[in-house]
């Protein structure tokens, strides 16, 4: 999830830009119902008269994913390379804002001029076309912001990372390198997108049986390598999968996949022979509605694969989806299907930078400050420490929500916005503090239970108490409901004190016999 702001000007009249606005997804066990979450953008609705747009780097949804969701909040320009923009205006039309939110298409190596900002766009690698560094260049000096990358000396599509133009960069001086921090726990290289294709068609050239590929579909290049690695084995390529077949489309738009070979309908894959089909798959991270975990549930309406097929994920595992992925693998094997990764075979490689890779840039950009971003707080750590290493003379590690001054005067935390998370609850985004998550994360731990108490007109319990229970184990009923009887009829009348007293002896009776404290509510009936 990505969202950095860089303001230039004294506080009453600063100008501001961002660049990127993602989203990253929910997690089923806690966040429960929650499918996206991005950032809390509370501070830059306060200075949305004063915000001059939106640059977006690269069409991850880690990057791009939040701009349908909050643009009606910041409504400001956009701009992205033509790949990147034209992902953002599908999922923009998707939400019904393509007339009012308009993407202003710059051009690969371009520049933009936004108030005391001039941005220019410099190819670099990474796993999806187009992805771009910005060099901020102000008043005060020039920031490099990288955005995702690598150095990639074959990425297969599009260009090689422009070491030129970040080069004459540091020989002009460059302020502050804000730099991608995934890999800085990685020693050596990323690898190349050249070496996984000759790979992949080594070894899909070997296989017998069906063979199915599964890759994040925004990685082009892998497609068109997978899609080689067919064609050489005398394969029919099938896409499988709506995500899939929309991402060839937009690449093709863009200019992108010329030699992409025929693709073979779904519907008409299953007269295909087994050894002269491959087919194309998402749900490499184990998502329940994509196609993979369809087919090894066997539900897919066309695709099946049984005994002797091969599925291959060209794919790494992001973490928190470990369980699913593995849940997904074993669900193949149960079938009689060989399933190989990237751990017993050499089927994909990582678009951030390995600490080799780091080291290039910092030799290339020679930034005054290293602001380690994008990656877990350990990342950033280590990212700050090889910086130092490769004697930077500042990194600093910032926070979520801090602000953090570069000039004029010394690199200081100045200020701190809120920040925090948006849920994208079913259609409703809601803050992360308004606690539905985590009211249904409780819920689905211990369950339900209800108590209803009948009150006379002299406020005396006209009525045994009536219990009703959601997801709790028949052998905590009764023991509960003579706790409830004991605290409700014990002494006096209704009040406060009574329902919380009420309360407490229900879930401490459930305690004692379950271990589990459910949620409990009383509710109080007058006659
Ligand atoms: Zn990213
Ligand atoms: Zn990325």
């Amino acid at each position: 999830m990505n969202l950095n702001c860089y303001g230039y000007g004294p506080p009453d009249e600063r100008r501001w830009i961002i660049v990127d606005c993602g989203v990253i997804f929910g997690r089923e066990t806690a966040t429960p119902g929650v499918d996206l979450m991005m950032p809390d953008i509370r501070f830059l609705e306060e200075v949305r008269e004063d915000l001059l747009g939106i640059v977006l780097t690269h069409g991850h949804e880690d990057h791009i994913g939040a701009v349908a969701h909050l643009w009606p909040r910041l409504r400001c320009p956009l701009y992205a390379t033509p790949f990147t923009a034209r992902l953002l205006h599908d999922k923009l039309e998707e939400a019904g804002l393509e007339e009012r939110a308009k993407v202003k298409v710059v051009p690969l190596g371009g520049r933009i001029k936004l108030g005391p900002f001039e941005l220019d766009f410099i190819s670099i690698t990474h796993s999806i076309p187009e992805p771009n560094a910005l060099a901020i260049r102000t008043a005060l000096g020039t920031i490099v912001h990288s955005g995702d990358w690598k150095i990639d000396p074959d990425p297969l599509l599009g260009e090689v990372t422009d070491e030129t133009a970040l080069r004459r960069l540091g020989e002009e001086g460059v302020l502050a390198l804000v730099c991608d921090s995934t890999n800085a726990l990685v020693p050596g290289e990323s690898g190349s997108e050249g070496e996984v294709k000759r790979s992949l068609i080594r070894l899909i050239g070997s296989l017998k049986g069906r063979v199915a590929v599964t890759a994040f579909a925004s990685n082009v290049a892998r497609l068109e390598s997978i899609a080689e690695a067919a064609r050489i084995a005398a394969r029919e390529l099938v896409l499988v999968g709506r995500a899939m077949r929309h991402m060839v489309n937009c690449a093709r738009d863009t200019g992108y996949l010329k030699k992409f070979p025929r693709v073979v309908a779904e519907d008409e894959a299953a007269d295909i022979p087994a050894d002269h089909v491959l087919y194309l798959c998402t749900g490499s991270q184990g998502e329940p509605r994509a196609a993979l975990a369809r087919i090894a549930a066997g539900e897919h309406p066309s695709v099946s694969l049984g005994e002797g097929d091969t599925v291959i994920f060209s794919s790494r595992i992001i973490p928190g989806n470990d369980l699913a992925i593995f849940e997904l693998q074993n669900q193949l094997a149960a079938k009689g299907i060989a399933v190989l990764t990237e751990r017993d075979h050499f089927v994909h490689v990582s678009g951030h930078p390995a600490r080799d890779e780091l080291a290039a840039m910092y030799s290339w950009v020679k930034p005054r400050i290293a602001i380690p971003v994008h990656g877990e707080l350990r990342h950033m750590s280590e990212h700050a420490r090889l910086a130092r290493e490769l004697q930077v003379p500042e990194a600093v590690v910032v926070l979520n929500g801090q602000m953090l001054r570069l000039a004029p005067g010394p690199t200081e935390i100045v200020d701190e916005t809120p920040s925090g998370r948006l849920h994208l609850d079913g259609r409703i985004l809601v803050h992360e503090d308004d606690g539905f998550a985590r009211t249904r994360r409780s819920l689905g731990f211990a369950g339900f239970i209800g108590v209803t108490l009948v009150f006379n007109a002299k406020r005396r319990l006209a009525a045994e108490p009536v219990l009703h229970m959601e997801g709790i184990p028949a052998a905590v009923l009764e023991p509960v409901r003579e706790a409830v009887a004991r605290a409700a009829g014990s002494k006096r009348g209704l009040d406060d004190d009574l329902i919380e007293e009420v309360r407490i002896a229900a879930r401490r009776a459930a305690n004692q016999v379950w271990g589990k404290k459910p949620m409990v509510r009383v509710q109080t009936v007058e006659l």
